[in-house]
């Protein structure tokens, strides 16, 4: 298949993303709908509607909400906090009101950030039955005392739970699953940066069918979303062999990998060759119990080998959850790279057969086979070395990725040596 351009990629995705920007997406409701929908222009996604009230694990489906409009407006009628100004000036899930209230009995429903007077926090009421608006400090400070009248045009009662699915097959039923959260209103790096990589990945793959596995790409809105995927699909669950979240992928940040809770999965040394290989920056840390949808698929019931490729880390840039992760913050370059990597670490994980040596009582004699110079010496070239490395460790149970990571070896290096050792009969794919 032809190498897809990550720079034209990159503005194809840029632009994805800001015409997703505007929608008011929340865990339920119609801006999760029309994300899909668009995304669905890329390549079709099944979406599933799951009634409130569902039972899910130990969750439950929760009343759909959807907003029309909400203000603030001074003695003057004036919207001093609009929400068709952006729709982070709502905190997310805030149940329906009218009133007049005072400044002084406002403030406690008003959320800034006074370490950054400029930028709008983006907070939620999920699970409780609350209201309040978020504002910049500098907004705040300019309101008089007086009494003002607040309406959060809302409506919170039952309706569904809406996520969307691909499943692209290959040809054994084993899958990689790559998942990506779509909760989030008008905030691009977290996430409709990884939308847009995954939707895109999703077509350059579908273009090509041949393929050892399933791949199933998810977009649900984050915990309740995964949780409900992860109920109505127990069966699918067992077929799952490799995953990923993918968050927050087109700032200027380097990358983070955020292994699976084994630590040692397949997933897990197949981003860290990718990493490696493409020499971008990046960092590697050990999985903790707190981030995104990981969480759910590394849970001990389930304990999928899911890892989390992102660039900015939860709650440790200052735009995370602010106005600031706009249009701006995310580049098609940055995106481009995102694609790139991803896209790279499927194709490596699909071409990672593992073998068993076919000759395996002491070591098969290579100089006979015109696999191994005749004449010891000083240090082993690569092919040689590997060659070694693959007819050690080919006993059934270590992929060939395995070996590369082992030996300190490129996975082409290795790769090569098993194609050889496989053509003189010596390796036979398990
Ligand atoms: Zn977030």
């Amino acid at each position: 298949m032809a190498e897809p351009d990550p720079s034209h990629l990159g503005t194809e995705m840029h632009a994805l993303v800001g015409e997703l920007y505007p929608l008011c997406r929340s865990i339920t409701g119609d801006g999760v709908r029309e994300t899909l929908r668009i995304l669905s222009r890329y390549a079709p996604l099944e979406v599933e509607e799951v009634p409130s009230g569902t039972p899910v694990l130990d969750w439950t489906v929760p009343l759909e909400w959807n907003i029309e409009d909400a203000w603030i407006k001074d003695a003057h009628g004036r919207r001093v906090v609009d929400f068709r100004a952006s729709n982070l000036h709502v905190v997310s899930y805030s149940v329906p009101v009218r009133a007049r209230l005072t400044l002084e009995e406002l403030r406690p429903r008003l959320h800034t950030l006074p370490d950054r007077p400029e930028w709008i926090p983006y907070r939620t009421s999920y699970y409780r039955e609350d209201w309040g608006f978020c504002l910049s400090q500098r907004q705040l400070d300019a309101l008089p005392e007086g009494e003002y009248e607040v309406c959060i045009d809302s409506s919170l009662g039952p309706g569904h739970l809406t996520y969307g699915e691909l499943v692209l097959p290959g040809e054994t039923g084993e899958e990689i699953l790559l998942s990506s959260h779509v909760c989030h209103p008008s905030l691009c790096d977290d996430n409709l940066s990884a939308m847009a990589v995954s939707i895109f990945l999703a077509r350059h793959l579908s273009r090509d069918p041949r393929r050892r596995h399933t791949v199933r790409f998810l977009f649900a809105p984050g915990t309740i979303g995964a949780i409900t995927w992860l109920a109505r699909n127990r069966e699918t669950v067992s077929r799952i062999r490799h995953g990923l979240t993918l968050v927050c992928l087109g700032d200027d940040r380097g990358f983070t990998y955020k292994r699976t809770l084994d630590g040692r999965a397949e997933i897990d040394t197949a981003v860290e060759h990718v990493l490696r290989e493409s020499r971008r920056e990046h960092e590697i840390v050990d999985y903790f119990p707190y981030g995104y949808d990981e969480r759910q698929f590394n849970s001990p019931g389930f304990r999928l080998p899911v890892g989390s490729l992102m660039r900015g880390r939860h709650g440790q840039f200052p735009e995370y959850h602010t106005s600031a992760d706009d249009l701006a913050f995310v580049s098609p370059s940055r995106l481009g790279e995102a694609f790139d990597t991803v896209r790279r670490v499927v194709e490596v994980l699909d071409a990672n057969p593992t073998y068993r040596s076919l000759s395996p009582f002491g070591e098969p004699q290579l100089g006979r086979r015109g696999l191994y110079r005749a004449v010891g010496g000083e240090g082993l070239p690569d092919l040689e070395l590997a060659l070694l490395w693959v007819l050690s460790l080919s006993d059934g149970r270590h992929s060939l990725l395995s070996i590369a990571a082992r030996s300190g070896l490129g996975i082409e290096v290795v790769r090569q040596a098993a194609d050889l050792l496989a053509e003189h009969d010596l390796l036979a794919e398990v």
